[in-house]
């Protein structure tokens, strides 16, 4: 590990302060994916700036039309909100199947949106859920938001503050959970947004999450659910293309019974 400084913030703008006027440095929040990158040498940072703990990121809220949770919100908290687990039930369950006790106890919804790992859950909820990612500077629609293999549209030290869902009428997640890891080998999540109609995204199987429009249409028009076509499947040691793509058909279509 190379060395740092940490610092824990007093507040959001001491955090944004010190990012704008250090280009090296990087917010820590549950330090789940930060802290292994740090020790095997793949990122190196010259502070680390803790907002794990600040105020202004906490806390979780049902508002007239939307879910409101704070960036440094931990997973668990979501898991067992029974505000998440009424207003936005796949959500809920999402949040409880993601890694260990450990990763949902310490990892955080804002630290796992602003990494965008590809494999990783809340970023299917984001994109089905038609969410918006709020920073301490601008609003950023989910579409907008991911841009491909850990890439978002995220500027250097801008910090998301939390994300506003869409409520549903209906939600629902599965996932195909990697052995070892517990990360998605393919993970779907379909939302009923009523007038905006049914919104299905795909975690895990492809170099990002993206939004699986034919297999929308089928559930609009009564047809089984399509074999995935995407011209973005991952295929590494863990899974070919092929079989990812049969793994996220099936979680779509569990996703989708659940829904119905
Ligand atoms: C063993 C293991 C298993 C896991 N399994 C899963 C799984 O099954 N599913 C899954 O989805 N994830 C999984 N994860 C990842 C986990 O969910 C982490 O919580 C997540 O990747 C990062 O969140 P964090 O709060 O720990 O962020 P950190 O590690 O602290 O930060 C991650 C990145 O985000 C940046 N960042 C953090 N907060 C903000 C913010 N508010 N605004 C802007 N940038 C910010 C940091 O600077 C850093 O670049 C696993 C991790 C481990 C170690």
């Amino acid at each position: 590990m190379h060395a740092f400084e940490y610092r824990r913030a007093a507040s959001l703008s001491e955090a944004v302060r010190t990012l704008s006027q250090d280009s090296e440095a990087r917010p820590l929040a549950g330090g789940m994916t930060l802290i292994p990158s740090l020790k095997h040498r793949l990122n190196q940072v010259s502070q680390l700036i803790d907002i794990g703990g600040l105020a202004d990121l906490q806390g979780i809220a049902v508002r007239t039309d939307h879910l409101w949770i704070g960036a440094a919100t931990r997973h668990q908290q979501v898991a067992d909100s029974a505000d998440v687990a009424r207003a936005v039930p796949g959500l809920a369950c999402l949040a409880g199947l993601i890694g260990d006790p450990q990763v949902r106890t310490r990892g955080t919804i804002g630290g796992s949106v602003a990494n965008n790992d590809p494999a990783a859950d809340y970023p299917a909820a984001v994109l089905a859920l038609d969410a918006v990612v709020v920073t301490e500077r601008r609003e950023l629609a989910a579409a907008d938001f991911f841009q491909g293999f850990f890439m978002t549209a995220l500027e250097p030290g801008e910090l998301i503050t939390g994300i506003r869902f869409k409520l549903p009428r209906r939600s629902a997640y599965a996932k195909f959970k990697h052995p070892a890891s517990g990360y998605a080998m393919a993970g779907v999540f379909a939302a009923d947004l009523g007038a905006a109609g049914l919104r299905v995204a795909v975690t895990g199987a492809g170099g990002g999450v993206f939004r699986w429009t034919a297999a929308e249409q089928a559930w609009a028009s009564g047809a089984t659910v399509p074999t995935l076509d995407h011209p973005d499947l991952l295929e590494d040691i863990h899974a070919p293309a092929r079989y990812r793509a049969h793994l996220a058909k099936v979680m779509c279509e569990q996703a989708l019974r659940e829904l119905a």
